[in-house]
Formats: structure tokens, C-alpha cells, sequence
């Protein structure tokens, strides 16, 4: 594929996204200025990712550290303004170099991790953006508070541990119809004061916008698909 196409391809794709953003606003009668849309560009060099910023993407999603690291810096550096979002699992050993490189953190979910993005944050007097992750199908083997826990671990992230908790994630169960679980997603955010609510992906982001989302992540509607050898891909 030479370069042309892939502008044209990622230039496509993301005004589709952009335009089914705002038709799903528009049914919600929401204001499409309240969605932002989270390019996740996990598994992509810096040569897919260039068309996207390009076509006037600037927010973007990676979910390895050590993936970012290698393709982001250079990237920030040659287009301003530039957010980066860590919507992967995190662990707390990378809480320094997550804290340097990352605008928004997706996958709080534990009182190690939380420890260490509070020393972080401090020690380099940086302040991503900090969203909790909800396991709202309680499966065993996804990272994610337990709903029934959520308001606790809330509530301790604030007083014990020094940190800002600035909305809620959720990722649902595969087999399951998402609605409900953007919906106790929502419900838990509102009684714990959060605003910011990270729900829906390439599948299902109309209806998480239904249900209130604020981000958006998708990777596959506006990249293509994965390279399914790609562990954790
Ligand atoms: C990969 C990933 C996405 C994007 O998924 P698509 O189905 O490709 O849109 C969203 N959220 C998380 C946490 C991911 O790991």
C-alpha cells in the first residue's frame, strides 16, 4: 500500500467514526463535544499512525508501556498536541515511566498500583488523568475493581493514597450484551461524583455513548484489523 492510500484509508475511516460519533449523540441528544474519541493504535508503527494524525486525530490509546515508549516520544515530539491515553493493564513497577509518557490512565485497579501512581505523581509533579477500572461482569480472569468494591476503592484512592479520581472504565464481558454493563458503569461513576466515564469500542461505542460515555476507545474501526498473533492484541 503506498502512502496515499493509507492517508485516504485512515482519513476515511476516522470521519465514518466521527460521523457515527455524532449520529449517536444525536440520538442521545447529547452534545458531541462531551465524547472524545480515543484512537488506539496498540500493535501500529508510526507509519499507520501518522495518516490518522494527520486527518486531525490527536488522542490516542496504546495498551503496553513499553510498546509506547518506543513509538511515542518521537511522535509527540514532531506533532503538538499530541494526548496519550494507557487504556492497557498496568503494572506498578511502570507507574514512573506511565506517569512520564501518559496524558490518561485507564486501568486503575489496585492499592499497589495506586500506591505507586500517588509517589509518581508527586515525585515528577505530573498528573495523568485517572480512571478506575470496573470489572462489571466479575469474570476471574479480567483485571478491574469488583463493582461492589468500586466506591471503597474510591474512596480510599482519595484519602489514603493522595490520588484525583477522574471517572470510571469498563470493558465488558465478550459474550454479553454491553448496554447493561455501560449502564452500572454509569450508575457507579454517578454516586461516586466522577465525570468521566471510558466505555465503548470498535463493537459497541454508540451504544456506551447511549449510556453516557465521555471516551470513546477504538482501535479496529479506524486502524484495521490486529495482527491476531499479537499477544494481547
Ligand atoms: C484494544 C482495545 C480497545 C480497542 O478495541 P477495538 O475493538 O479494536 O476498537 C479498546 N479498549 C481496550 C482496553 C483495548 O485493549
Amino acid at each position: 500500500m503506498n502512502m496515499m492510500n493509507l492517508h485516504q484509508d485512515a482519513a476515511l475511516a476516522l470521519a465514518s467514526v466521527r460521523a457515527e460519533i455524532a449520529r449517536a449523540c444525536r440520538d442521545a441528544q447529547r452534545d458531541p463535544a462531551g465524547v472524545s474519541l480515543i484512537a488506539v493504535s496498540k500493535t501500529f508503527g508510526a507509519d499507520a499512525i501518522e495518516p490518522v494524525i494527520a486527518a486531525g486525530q490527536k488522542v490516542f490509546g496504546e495498551n503496553r508501556v513499553q510498546e509506547a515508549n518506543a513509538k511515542w516520544p518521537a511522535l509527540k515530539a514532531k506533532y503538538s498536541g499530541v494526548e496519550l491515553h494507557m487504556i492497557g493493564s498496568l503494572q506498578s513497577n511502570k507507574a514512573k515511566e506511565a506517569v512520564a509518557l501518559f496524558d490518561a490512565i485507564h486501568s486503575l485497579d489496585r492499592q499497589s498500583l495506586a500506591e505507586a501512581l500517588g509517589n509518581e505523581i508527586s515525585k515528577q509533579a505530573r498528573r495523568p488523568q485517572l480512571f478506575v477500572e470496573v470489572n462489571t461482569g466479575a469474570e476471574p480472569q479480567k483485571a478491574g475493581v469488583l463493582p461492589q468494591d468500586v466506591d471503597a476503592f474510591v474512596k480510599r484512592c482519595t484519602e489514603d493514597w493522595g490520588l484525583r479520581i477522574d471517572g470510571l472504565m469498563c470493558i465488558p464481558p465478550a459474550e454479553e450484551a454491553p448496554a447493561p454493563h455501560f449502564a452500572l458503569t454509569a450508575k457507579i461513576a454517578a454516586r461516586n461524583g466522577l465525570k468521566l466515564l471510558s466505555m465503548g469500542m470498535s463493537a459497541d461505542f454508540p451504544v456506551a455513548i447511549a449510556m453516557g460515555a465521555t471516551h470513546v476507545r477504538v482501535g479496529t474501526a479506524i486502524f484495521g484489523m490486529r495482527d491476531t498473533g499479537h499477544p494481547r492484541a
